[in-house]
């Protein structure tokens, strides 16, 4: 395929959009009217802009792209409803997004990169490397692209698909900007969640936008030996940095923190391990998620059982850590990461 050349024309803010008219010799309402389709009546195209005058509609497809990602397969949870989207973009790169339906609302689960490089190694989203950053465009476009096929409000979002979100950090501020943007969806940032595997530059450079979403902290383990066991990025940024740049983060955003752990059968379980996490985040201003590992076919990590779980999060609530474990959604459709993507690619 031909080296796209135009700019991206969803990945604009309005006032940016308002100048690019301006450039074309248009009316700066022309760029209301274009952001309007784009961003809240979620057009496929420029063919359903009706109020566009074509002349104008040309111009635009000359000058410009128009992310529409492909929907390539839907799988729907038959225990809970949970539905996984499997997208192509212009390219034939694929991503994958996850809808699920809480008590408090809708949840899309998006991708911030096709392919990730951080190398977790329970992760099945890393096994072929990255293959290119996502645009803030198709970041959007994945939940554009679900509230149309399902016909449900998203009131929440989660960039804990496959990628490093901070690994793609100006593309991803800009997909914020405009996620939030009260000319688009208008998604309270309150109701964003970003995760990271802890790239601890970028975590304090987030910290500094002050902004009011929720960061997520993929922490897995509570001394750096077993962390390093399971994530590479733990070689880079050490466990006291990591916590340094949570406590940064709460003092400049006032939101506080929340911890993942994802239970690995025989290496992070114990309740020793349990006992190091209490000691590790002491006094900070957070919550922990307790996942068992999804297995990957890739790798030989097993599963905490349900008793280990359960006694992992009793002995944390004891030591006075709100900590919950994360209900699993979609077990029956490749509910971890970068399953489905991987089989798809792989078949
Ligand atoms: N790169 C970001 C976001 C994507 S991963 C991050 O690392 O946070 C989203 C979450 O799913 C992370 O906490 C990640 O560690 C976890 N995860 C990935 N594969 C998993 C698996 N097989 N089982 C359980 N959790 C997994």
């Amino acid at each position: 395929m031909e080296a796209e050349n135009r700019q991206d024309i969803k990945s604009f803010t309005l006032e940016e959009l308002k100048e690019e008219m301006t450039g074309l010799s248009e009316k700066p309402f022309r760029a209301v009217q274009l952001y309007e389709w784009m961003h809240k009546k979620l057009a496929r195209g420029y063919e359903q802009m009706s109020n566009i005058p074509a002349s104008l509609k040309e111009k635009c497809k000359e000058h410009y792209s128009y992310t529409a990602l492909r929907l390539v397969e839907v799988q729907e949870s038959r225990i809970d409803g949970t539905k996984k989207y499997l997208f192509a973009l212009a390219d034939g790169n694929m991503v994958e997004s996850v809808l699920m339906h809480y008590k408090h609302g809708n949840s899309v689960c998006i991708s911030s990169q096709a392919g990730c490089r951080m190398g977790c190694k329970f992760c099945a989203s890393t096994l072929d490397g990255l293959k290119r950053n996502l645009l803030p465009s198709e970041m959007l476009d994945q939940v554009y692209a679900i509230t149309r096929e399902s016909g449900e409000r998203v009131s929440n979002v989660v960039v804990m698909g496959t990628g490093e979100p901070l690994d793609n950090y100006e593309n991803l501020l800009r997909f914020i900007t405009l996620l939030t943007d009260e000319n688009g969806l208008h998604i309270s940032q309150r109701n964003l969640t970003v995760s990271t595997c802890g790239i601890v530059p970028k975590m304090r450079e987030l910290a500094k936008e002050k902004l009011q979403i929720t960061l997520a902290l993929s922490l897995h383990a509570a001394t750096d030996e077993t962390r390093r066991e399971l994530m590479p990025v733990a070689n880079v940024y050490s466990l006291a940095e990591l916590m340094e740049a949570c406590t940064y983060y709460f003092e400049q955003t006032g939101r506080r923190i929340t911890f993942e752990y994802s239970l690995v059968q025989g290496v992070n379980d114990s309740n020793k391990d349990a006992g190091r996490l209490s000691e590790l985040i002491r006094g900070m201003n957070c919550h922990v998620n307790l996942i068992p590992v999804n297995p990957i076919k890739e790798r030989t990590y097993v599963q905490s059982d349900k008793r280990a779980v359960e006694a992992f999060r009793d002995r944390l609530i004891k030591n006075g850590i709100t900590a919950t474990v994360r209900r699993e959604m979609g077990r029956d459709i490749d509910g971890a990461c970068g399953q489905l993507r991987r089989r798809f690619l792989t078949r």
